[in-house]
């Protein structure tokens, strides 16, 4: 997928202009901020869970190598192979010599932003195979040909009418604006084709090293029908996903939905463990599981390693005030919002996402709805310092924080310079009370005005005041 997270800026300004979009985004404080607050509140003690969560997180990547090759040894001890895959383009060639070994042409898939992350679909596409999405959301936006904006709500740029066209225009059934009987028309279309396919692809929410079992929450149902129906199933995680025991999972299991959708669970859970046993009568004959590491190995040894502990709630999007107003295309590539914006720099480059860092207003929302308490703040923090020390901002940008730091390195300058500045400004302001325009500073003053002060500087003001 190509990664345009370096013209953030361009593409926020489109975002803000999009009427539709704004509308649909203004939905997200009670759709998710209010939900999440009344099942938090509900729990009671949901920052000890929260607590909690960090520490398996943390105990899981302290021990990531142990627990990966424990997990290894359970799945292959149950029926299933376990494929590691360095980067995007392997994890494409492994998934795609499956199909081909199991003689596979029709594959249906459920949510998973690791295979966004992989671009799989089109990889899978250009080899001739059919690949089918199959959650709603995800269904919707392959039809439109879009990605998704939200990693938990793929589709919540979209209105009713939107997908009535859509559906209407690709179906070629009768036109209608009613949500139950729009899910109920995907539903026809789609319930045929779990029966079709060869192999179902499926991404997973953890995977628990005791048992070898892949974990996955979801909403729909779908989940369920493309990791039992196909013959071969095939499942792939980043390597962090894994942890320790069912009884870690069960804690996380507490978290995830609440901090999601503000769901006390979500409608499925399903745990996968090994293929399909003799006396089953239903289950893949082939269970393949890639784990993926495309950078997060890299992660672990460095400051970000933090944002390894994510479990992909969506959380961090939907209190940022940033992400409510922007929407996720912005960003530019798979993971929006706050985690996105310290996901894309670690995975693909802060040179190729350095704007993103700086799509923070710092009010630590994110941080504080974190189920697993990533200081996402800080790691903003630390890219941004990267931006600086690696010249990665603007020249101008650059030369203006230099002059800076060499005037802040010297009071006396520094005094002078200000009070010079201050009485500049209540020259250019002082009948309004407001400068509506700065030279160096347009940015800010083309949507709001600038304060003309009263022609001192604080330090001034301060000396008044004591008599100095
Ligand atoms: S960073 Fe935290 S809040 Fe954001 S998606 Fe990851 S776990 Fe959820």
């Amino acid at each position: 997928m190509e990664v345009t997270s370096d013209k953030f800026r361009a593409a926020a300004a489109r975002s803000l202009a999009d009427t539709q979009l704004q509308r649909a985004l203004a939905r997200i404080p009670e759709r998710f901020v209010a939900a999440r607050a009344r099942a938090a509140a509900e729990f009671g003690e949901f920052e000890q869970l929260r607590a909690a969560g960090a520490a398996i997180r943390e105990r899981a990547l302290a021990r990531l190598d142990v627990l990966l090759e424990r997990f290894e040894a359970e799945a292959v001890c149950r029926g299933a192979s376990v494929h590691w895959a360095v980067d995007a383009a392997e994890a494409n060639r492994i998934v795609l010599d499956i199909a081909r070994g199991h003689g596979v042409r029709r594959i249906v898939k459920s949510k998973s932003m690791v295979t966004e992350e992989c671009a799989l679909n089109d990889a899978l596409e250009a080899a001739g195979l059919a690949v089918l999405e199959t959650d709603l959301g995800e269904y919707i936006l392959q039809l439109a040909r879009e990605r998704p904006s939200h990693i938990i709500a793929p589709v919540i740029h979209k209105n009713r009418e939107e997908v009535t066209e859509l559906f209407s225009a690709r179906h070629r059934r009768p036109r209608s604006t009613d949500i139950a009987a729009l899910c109920q028309e995907a539903r026809e279309i789609l319930r045929p084709q779990f029966f079709a396919a060869d192999m179902g692809i499926s991404g997973a929410n953890f995977l628990v090293a005791e048992t070898g079992s892949v974990a996955l929450f979801t909403n729909e149902g779908n989940g369920r029908l493309v990791t039992t129906l196909p013959r071969v199933h095939v499942a792939i995680a980043g390597i962090e996903k894994v942890v320790e025991t069912l009884g870690e999972l069960a804690a996380l299991a507490r978290l995830l939905p609440r901090s999601a959708t503000g769901q006390a669970i979500s409608n499925y859970f399903t745990l996968l463990t090994g293929v399909r046993g003799a006396t089953e009568s239903d289950g893949p004959e082939a269970f393949h599981i890639v784990l993926l590491d495309n950078g997060r190995s890299r992660l672990l040894g460095s400051e970000l390693r933090p944002i390894l502990r994510c479990i992909r709630c969506g959380a961090c999007l939907n209190h940022c005030p940033v992400y409510q107003t922007v929407g996720g295309h912005a960003y530019g590539w798979v993971y929006p919002g706050p985690m996105g914006a310290v996901w894309t720099p670690a995975l693909v480059g802060l040179e190729r996402a350095r704007e993103l860092p700086e799509a923070a207003t710092f009010c630590g929302q994110c941080q504080v709805a974190c189920p697993v308490m990533i200081p996402l703040p800080d790691l903003l923090r630390r890219l941004r310092t990267r931006t600086t020390a690696e010249h990665l901002r603007p020249a101008r940008e650059r030369l203006a924080l230099n002059l800076w730091g060499y005037a802040a390195r010297h009071p006396r300058l520094y005094a002078l310079l200000a009070a010079f500045a201050a009485r500049v400004l209540y020259r250019l302001g002082r009948r309004r009370g407001w400068v509506r325009w700065l030279p160096l500073a347009a940015g800010w003053t083309a949507t709001r005005d600038f304060p003309a002060g009263e022609g001192r500087t604080a330090r001034e003001v301060l000396r008044r005041e004591r008599g100095g």
